[in-house]
């Protein structure tokens, strides 16, 4: 950012209409209209708002519409809880050069068809930790993901349930009760 002239990027500056055209004509062929009032012509704009925004605010934010191709777009594509569990350990059990570990269950369970046993299995739902970078204090931390209504599930545990699943979790993949 330090590389690109000083007033090129305008922050706090919602954006509330863009108007555009079909047409191929090019030139300041899209106006962007700020909630402040300001007006900036462009020939082209890239929209990079989130899909939950676009979601909520596409009948505002354009003008004309989007075609019905791009909404029927916006509505299908869809998206999930993704939450990241952080575990510390005293020390590292996984090898130096470790950048992830993935957990692969070989028994024929799947936990796809066990919704209503989430309670039980959600833990299965983790699907790997990756290694976080020491920090300069030197603590060894995994970053376990987890997705899906098993990770809703998880947020409604207490932080000691979900400690102690997570322990038995990796004693059954290392075989190793002292970790
Ligand atoms: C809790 C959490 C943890 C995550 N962890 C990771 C991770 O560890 N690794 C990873 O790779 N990714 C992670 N992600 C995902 C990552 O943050 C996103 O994929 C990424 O930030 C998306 O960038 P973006 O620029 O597309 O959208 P955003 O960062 O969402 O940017 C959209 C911008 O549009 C602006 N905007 C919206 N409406 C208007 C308007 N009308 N006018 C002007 N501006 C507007 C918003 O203010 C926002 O700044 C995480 C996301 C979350 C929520």
């Amino acid at each position: 950012m330090s590389e690109l002239p000083a007033d090129l990027v305008s922050y706090s500056r919602p954006v509330r209409c863009i108007h555009w055209s079909n047409s191929e004509s090019g030139v300041n062929a899209v106006t962007v209209e700020c909630e402040d009032g300001e007006r900036i012509s462009a020939d082209h704009v890239i929209v990079t708002v989130s899909l939950g925004y676009l979601k909520k605010h596409h009948s505002t934010l354009f003008s004309p519409a989007l075609p019905d191709q791009k909404l029927q777009s916006i509505q299908k594509i869809g998206f999930g809880t993704c939450d990241k569990i952080l575990v510390e350990f005293e020390s590292p059990w996984w090898d130096a050069d470790c950048e992830i570990i993935y957990l692969v269950w070989d028994d024929e369970e799947d936990i796809s068809d066990h919704v209503s046993d989430i309670s039980k299995n959600w833990i299965r739902k983790i699907s790997s930790f990756t290694v976080v970078t020491p920090s300069e204090r030197g603590n060894h931390v995994l970053c376990g993901w987890i997705s899906g209504h098993e990770a809703e599930h998880m947020e409604t545990l207490p932080e000691e349930e979900v400690r102690r699943c997570i322990t038995e979790l990796i004693h059954t993949f290392t075989g190793d009760p002292s970790i």
